[in-house]
């Protein structure tokens, strides 16, 4: 999004030359450039021997089970985040993250990072946030996640990290 007006004392930015950048909208008052970034988010595919944890979450797909996601909160870095947002949906632990690389949605200005992680322990309880959590067979999964491209994506590298650690 780019900024208009200044979100910390209302005034209207005026644009600043950044290097780079080019004209970033700028508050003279505060002496703060908005960058026009996107949000970070997490998606991980948290495996239990050959099972994959999957969500219901309706307010993002009607029809279709997701990966775990969630937003990164200032001041925790991203692997922090990873293991926080399944603790909290969840309740379980995990460890073991593997980055798979990085998705962008820009029409809601998101930034996914995703992740693979393995399950430690902890029974599956979930928040409010989630109306169905569960343990299912990755070779099962993609057929449960019609809507989620993304989610599908993920589901085939970690079929392929699987494969190249079992061929090792
Ligand atoms: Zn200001």
């Amino acid at each position: 999004m780019r900024f208009e007006y200044c979100p910390k004392c209302g005034r209207r930015l005026v644009e600043k030359f950044s290097w780079d950048e080019g004209g970033v909208p700028y508050c003279p008052d505060d002496d703060l450039m908005f960058f026009d970034t996107p949000k970070p988010c997490i998606v991980v595919a948290v495996l239990r021997e050959d099972k994959i944890l999957l969500l219901k979450q309706s307010y993002i797909y009607k029809n279709s089970k997701v990966l775990l996601s969630g937003y990164v909160t200032n001041g925790e870095n991203i692997e922090e985040t990873v293991i926080r947002e399944v603790k909290e949906e969840t309740g379980i632990t995990i460890d073991s993250l593997k980055y798979l690389g990085s998705d962008c949605i820009p029409e809601k200005e998101i930034l996914m990072i995703t992740f693979m992680a393995k399950y430690v322990s902890g029974e599956i309880t979930k928040s409010s946030e989630v109306e169905w959590a569960e343990w299912c067979k990755i070779c099962d999964a993609i057929s449960e996640m019609s809507e989620d491209k993304i989610g599908k994506r993920i589901v085939n590298k970690v079929l392929k990290e699987i494969k190249t650690t079992i061929s090792i």
